[in-house]
């Protein structure tokens, strides 16, 4: 398996990889060092309505599969998956510009979702209840849906994806995947071991593209369900457009997630946990801690400690087995220099800032596309940089008075994924994990993004839809429920029937 290969990403149909020559291709980039590492095709309709076929003509059989022979699929790929996870973990960070600790952070929870679909048989298991009345019995039992979609987002090549398809295909559906544009090698390469795991031909597919390919699989009447996850103005559209197509849909967008510090927070353990929140993938998550709120004499004690850390982490290229950096480079040159607008606005509009990532220089990688860390404080409510998501390396801070007034700030933002309160009430956390309106909460913990077993429960224009990915939500997505109702009027005739 090649981790720096240049080739154009092929299609992967009915259980065959081919090109797609007939259609412009986009260069995929290794961050660290903005070179171009390969190739992606800006497929169309065509290549869609190829796939969904493929799928089509797979569903029958691979639902007919007993689950537990669809879960020994996920037993073998474990295996593969930790056999392989070190190359993968590299290939990751060489696309994605993520540390190599990072990438296993990404991968790792990608396992844990195949562990999760391991488990399916008992997951699918319904509920009957005997003698409902004289005589009748009722039982409910899950069915898959049938081809399925996945479209995904950059910042995490593997988890994202991961999050959906194993369940989705555990389930007994077959499935189509959308990998982003921007990182499409790592999902090459762990669909290869899907199939070397034994996958029948056609249940997984992948397309590559960009809105055509999308509206594509939006607007295909054989596509049963969508799961999106990207930035909040395309899941809005997404769930727009796939449900007016009579699809379900899950779509979960962007954020902008506070972090509460109290003033009797734990300064030590505070500081390390918002630093690793904010800066952590570069600030390319959605459950990043981008905003601080500093409640009362909070800011005198652990904003100090927290610019020394921030100010000592080191920047550079994540593409090496040696000498990781603590943070990596941000996915395009482009990307770096929205960011380091959005902190000259920010800037321009009266916030202070305290470490000041815009001007990084990494020697030994010139091109790569760097952000330092930034931490920019007295960020005022009406402050450009409140108005979007950053979704870079930027830790912004703003004051409050009171418990109330910060959450009434949090509140404030249109999205609702996580939230986080550093302190050592039990009264104060009680309050927050209440009145916050975010569907993640984190007390002490500054990124609360849930485990596979668990559903993540963005809010608000944090997520579009009634399901939500991961977890038993997961399962109840990708599948729809059959209600049997029985009634026998009699034993058969003679006398071996009868009581
Ligand atoms: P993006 O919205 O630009 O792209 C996501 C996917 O949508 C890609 O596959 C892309 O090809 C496709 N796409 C882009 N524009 C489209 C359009 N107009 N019509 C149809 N499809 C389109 O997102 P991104 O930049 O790749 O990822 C970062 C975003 O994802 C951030 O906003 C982040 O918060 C969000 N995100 C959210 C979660 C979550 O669980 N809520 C998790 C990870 C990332």
């Amino acid at each position: 398996m090649e981790t720096n290969s240049s080739e154009t990403c092929p299609l992967y149909i009915a259980g065959t990889w081919r090109t797609a020559p007939k259609h412009p291709v986009l260069p995929v980039h290794n961050p660290s060092r903005g070179s171009v590492i390969g190739g992606v095709p800006m497929c169309g309709a065509a290549e869609v309505e190829e796939a969904v076929a493929a799928a089509r003509a797979a569903f029958p059989a691979w639902r007919d599969t007993p689950p537990n022979e669809r879960a020994q699929v996920f037993f073998r790929l474990k295996i593969l998956l930790e056999e392989a996870f070190e190359e993968l973990c590299l290939g990751i960070s060489i696309e994605h510009g993520k540390t190599l600790s990072e990438s296993r952070g990404d991968l790792r929870r990608g396992i844990e979702v195949v562990e999760f679909a391991c488990g399916i048989p008992t997951l699918l298991m319904g509920e009957s209840l005997e003698n409902i009345a004289r005589g009748i019995d009722c039982h409910t039992d899950r069915h898959p849906l049938g081809v399925v979609a996945g479209i995904c987002p950059f910042n995490f090549p593997a988890l994202v994806p991961m999050w959906m398809w194993p369940v989705a295909i555990a389930c007994g559906n077959t499935f189509i995947l959308k990998p982003s544009e921007k990182v499409p090698l790592t999902m090459q390469r762990v669909i290869g071991l899907l199939e070397k795991a034994g996958l029948p031909p056609g249940v997984m597919n992948i397309v590559h593209g960009g809105r055509e390919c999308v509206d594509a699989i939006l607007e295909h009447p054989d596509v049963q369900a969508v799961s999106f996850v990207g930035s909040t103005p395309v899941a809005r559209e997404i769930h727009r457009k796939g449900t007016s197509h009579g699809k379900r849909v899950q779509a979960a967008g962007g954020a902008k997630n506070f972090i509460i510090l109290m003033p009797d927070a734990d300064v030590d353990r505070t500081v390390e946990a918002v630093k690793d929140g904010a800066f952590g993938c570069a600030g390319e998550r959605c459950m990043a801690g981008s905003t601080a709120v500093a409640v009362g004499e909070a800011a005198d004690r652990l904003l100090p400690a927290l610019a020394d850390l921030v100010s000592s982490m080191k920047v550079g290229p994540t593409d090496v087995k040696s000498s990781q950096p603590d943070m990596g480079a941000v996915i395009s040159s482009e990307h770096k220099s929205r960011v380091s607008s959005l902190i000259d606005a920010g800037e321009a509009a009266g916030a202070h800032v305290l470490t000041d990532g815009r001007a990084v220089r990494v020697d030994d990688a010139p091109d790569g596309y760097y952000l330092g860390p930034t931490l920019i404080d007295h960020v005022a409510p009406d402050n450009p940089l409140m108005e979007t998501e950053v979704f870079g390396p930027v830790l912004a801070v703003m004051r409050a008075t009171s418990l109330d007034e910060a959450i009434v700030e949090a509140n404030k933002q249109a999205f609702g994924n996580g939230a986080a309160i550093f302190t050592n009430s039990g009264k104060a956390a009680r309050e927050f994990r209440r009145q916050v309106s975010a569907g993640m909460v984190g007390i002490n913990v500054a990124v609360p993004a849930p485990l596979a077993y668990f559903p993540f429960t963005g809010w608000n224009d944090s997520f579009f839809g009634d399901l939500h990915i991961q977890g038993k939500e997961g399962v109840e997505f990708y599948t729809k429920r059959k209600t049997t109702t029985t009634r026998w009027f009699s034993f058969g005739d003679g006398e071996v029937w009868a009581k």
